[in-house]
């Protein structure tokens, strides 16, 4: 490891509480790439945990940022602002739910938020609070949404945990009925689980659970903060199968790395929050607000939902080809430019030896090699990219 990155490690150790383990210091990012303290090049293949959907620094973000900030960097909500204002009827347009929006930092909070409205409304519907939520779920780590993130590697030593929650198996309609009871006041999932391991729903699943969500008098809730923004080739990741949700949540991507959240609603739930229910000082930021309009723009004028599904399938037919030639190697899974590596062992000496390569990718779950890469990626990185793949896997598997 060269000194600055060295330098800057020693201190991080000594100061920043041990909960990463960095082993790269970056400096800068343009596009798909990102370089390091020493100047070293490498492909970002995580897009910052799937935040960078058209790229580190986009022009048109840059500009976006750097005019808004110069103008008006915060409001509060006791004022509104023009930016938060338009991006709220941009995201009501591009749901076509016909509701409200409620903005707020992060894609914890943006899920704590739909956790609330699910129990406000409940509370005046047959005073029902527990929310159902899948197993291999992910959902941020406030208590409440540790508590609603079905998986002890995130639950451990947080006792006590916030009530009202019952987890369910993703991708099974009849385990999803036995966990609803008479208090269950929602149900809550991502389309494509992330975290879990890049497992997509089965458009009957998601079918069902809006069916059962009818049939029951509860919301259905699709938390969209690593799937949204054009992740998967729609807008939402919802918007690839025939539901609607009745309230879904965006972070991640959608200010391209500034630090924004929203939660938005159909229209029957538009106004459960009503005045002083629910705040954040920072929530509708009108800087962050530019930088999601400016998204918004690039995503439309780069036409990058196509661009997701036609590249996302030619990076899915890429890691086929690998599947098909080693043992170890088990499923290619995913949607759009969201897909997951299955196998058959630990995930993270492949990610490690991508690296080594100068791509840079995730891990999902206990065995999955996960790509997000930018929507932005061309063709002929792509090719660059699987040839990277291709020598980590001779690496690790040794050809
Ligand atoms: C990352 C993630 C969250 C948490 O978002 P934060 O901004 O880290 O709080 C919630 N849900 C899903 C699906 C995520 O991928």
């Amino acid at each position: 490891m060269s000194n600055k990155t060295q330098e800057t490690l020693d201190l991080y150790n000594s100061v920043v509480m041990p909960t990463y383990a960095p082993s790269t210091v970056l400096s800068s990012g343009k596009g798909v790439t990102v370089r390091d303290v020493d100047g070293l090049a490498l492909y970002d293949f995580t897009s910052g945990i799937g935040v960078h959907n058209v790229g580190h620094s986009h022009s048109k973000v840059v500009k976006a940022v750097q005019d808004q900030a110069a103008k008006l960097i915060h409001a509060s909500n006791l004022f509104a602002n023009s930016p938060a204002t338009e991006l709220a009827a941009k995201l009501v347009e591009l749901s076509g739910l016909g509701g409200k929006v409620f903005f707020c930092n992060s894609g914890a909070e943006a899920n704590e938020a739909a956790i609330k409205l699910a129990r406000k409304w409940g509370s005046q519907n047959g005073g029902r609070f527990e929310i159902v939520t899948m197993r291999q779920g992910f959902h941020g780590r406030t208590l409440a949404t540790v508590a609603a993130t079905a998986q002890s590697w995130c639950q451990e030593g947080y006792d006590p945990l916030p009530v009202g929650f019952a987890y369910a198996d993703f991708n099974d309609l009849e385990s999803v009925k036995a966990a609803v009871s008479e208090k269950t006041v929602a149900i809550m999932l991502e389309a494509v689980q992330g975290e879990g391991g890049v497992t997509p729903a089965t458009p009957e699943f998601i079918a069902g659970v809006r069916a059962l969500c009818d049939e029951k008098n509860l919301l259905m809730i699709c938390d969209e903060v690593q799937s949204g923004m054009g992740r998967t080739g729609t807008w939402f990741a919802w918007q690839g199968y025939d539901v609607k949700p009745d309230l879904f949540t965006l972070a991640k991507s959608l200010a391209d790395g500034i630090p924004m959240g929203a939660l938005v609603s159909n229209a029957k739930f538009a106004d459960v929050f009503t005045k002083s229910a629910h705040a954040s000082t920072f929530g509708g930021n009108p800087v962050a607000a530019a930088a999601a309009l400016a998204v918004i723009d690039v995503i439309e004028e780069e036409k990058l939902l196509k661009r997701a599904t036609e590249i996302g399938n030619l990076f899915k037919e890429v890691l086929q080809g690998f599947v098909d030639k080693y043992d170890k190697l088990l499923e290619v899974r995913g949607k759009g430019l969201m897909l997951g590596l299955v196998v058959d062992g630990d995930p993270k000496e492949i990610v490690d030896a991508l690296k080594d390569q100068g791509l840079l990718a995730l891990t999902a779950g206990s065995n999955v090699v996960r790509f997000l890469p930018p929507l932005v990626l061309k063709e002929e990185t792509l090719e660059e990219a699987s040839d990277m793949i291709s020598d980590a896997l001779d690496c690790v598997y040794g050809e």
